[in-house]
């Protein structure tokens, strides 16, 4: 029906979901055991595997798995943490919510819009205890020299991977924890969901009880009769997954690293297209990085009017982004903090557009998002 239409609004994002997904969620009903069971198991350990590491540990939101990994390594009152201020709202919030304070770390550039290693150094205090990097995009980060600046400093790293499920080996490695989103527009997703991976095997325990409740026994142990009480260990959280997410989960990670093939080929068409355009539209990165294409970032030519090439691509049924808005210009976040500028985070975040990508999305999708934006700039 879409393809016959004159004109298909093209998405920014869309969920893959299909008769697998509903298959495997009448299984779990079917079963009759909905939450943390067998399944969240079985998808926490494949998780795990595709990155290459031990243990994984499933939540229910990426902002959950962030809440815990503050809360395991005791991140609190006093504590400062170095964190770009592009990025989605909820990697600062969590630093608020363990009574730390946030503190934004400007990009390296507008074409490598990562947290500058070199700003970030200049920002470490005796309070600093630890340093959230955030994989724009899904484009990595080089973790190697973020790894010698921490243990130079004795600080914690930490990776907010919200946008990279699938970068094999190269995620929850060099760091002390990792925290992926399977939101409805991250690459896979669970409807909500996240997963937590943590290096030290006695902080993954305090993760794992600290997810329910700070509770001893799980649900499922009791009522299998493996245990006939509990004690409480910790003043835990409820951020536990459920067995229809944990199903949701299990289909579409079988097809996660397809999607990512499919966004990386859409995104160097992107590149390939826009190269083309007279107008100066930059594309962040190299193209030989490596990433889960997440989202399709482009930079305007400087004067151009985003809002209104915004809405003559609405009026051309193309949706578009801005990724993001950067945090520290939010009104609570001026109100709390210092005024800080960061020239750089500023910069991009005035220039950047985000262009529809996804893997339900055509070549022709591609060019023809490329040749709107061209006619909107030639305007
Ligand atoms: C989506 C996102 C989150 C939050 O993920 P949820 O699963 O919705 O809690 C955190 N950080 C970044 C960078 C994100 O894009």
């Amino acid at each position: 029906m879409h393809a016959t239409a004159p004109n298909p609004v093209i998405e920014l994002a869309a969920p893959c979901l299909g008769e697998p997904e509903k298959r495997a969620l009448c299984a779990v009903i079917d079963d009759g055991w909905i939450t943390m069971g067998e399944r969240v198991r079985r998808f926490e350990q494949i998780f795990a595997e595709l990155h290459g590491v031990d243990e994984a540990i499933a939540v229910n939101s990426a902002t959950a798995a962030l809440q815990l990994c503050l809360s395991i390594f005791d991140i609190g009152p006093g504590d400062e943490v170095l964190v770009p201020s592009l990025t989605f709202v909820a990697t600062a919030n969590v630093i608020v919510h363990a009574g730390a304070t946030p503190v934004f770390v400007d990009i390296e550039s507008p074409t490598v819009p990562h947290i500058s290693l070199r700003a970030a150094d200049a920002r470490i205090t005796p309070r600093t205890r630890a340093i959230m990097l955030v994989h724009y995009g899904g484009y990595l980060i080089d973790l190697q020299p973020w790894r010698e600046l921490a243990d130079r400093h004795g600080l914690l790293l930490f990776e907010d991977a919200a946008h990279a499920a699938g970068l094999a080996g190269a995620i929850g490695i060099a760091s002390d924890a990792a925290a992926f989103s399977f939101f409805t527009n991250k690459n896979m997703t669970t409807a909500e969901g996240g997963m937590l991976i943590v290096r030290d095997e006695q902080r993954r325990q305090r993760a794992r009880i600290l997810r329910t409740h700070g509770m001893t026994a799980t649900t499922l142990d009791r009522a299998r009769g493996n245990a006939v009480g509990y004690d409480v260990l910790d003043c835990g959280f409820n951020f536990r997954m459920d067995e229809l997410r944990a199903a949701l989960g299990l289909v579409q990670i079988e097809r996660l690293g397809e999607w990512n093939e499919s966004r990386r080929a859409l995104t160097n068409r992107y590149r390939r297209e826009l190269a083309h355009l007279t107008a100066e539209v930059a594309v962040p990165f190299d193209a030989g990085r490596p990433t889960s294409a997440h989202i399709m970032p482009v930079l305007l030519p400087p004067q151009t009017d985003r809002r209104s090439v915004m809405q003559g691509m609405r009026e051309a049924a193309i949706q578009t982004s801005v990724h993001y808005p950067p945090i520290h210009h939010f009104q609570f976040y001026r109100q709390k903090l210092p005024v800080t500028s960061l020239p750089q985070t500023e910069r991009f975040c005035e220039a950047e557009l985000t262009l529809p990508l996804h893997p339900r999305l055509t070549l022709a999708d591609v060019d023809r998002v490329v040749t709107a934006l061209g006619d909107m700039l030639r305007t």
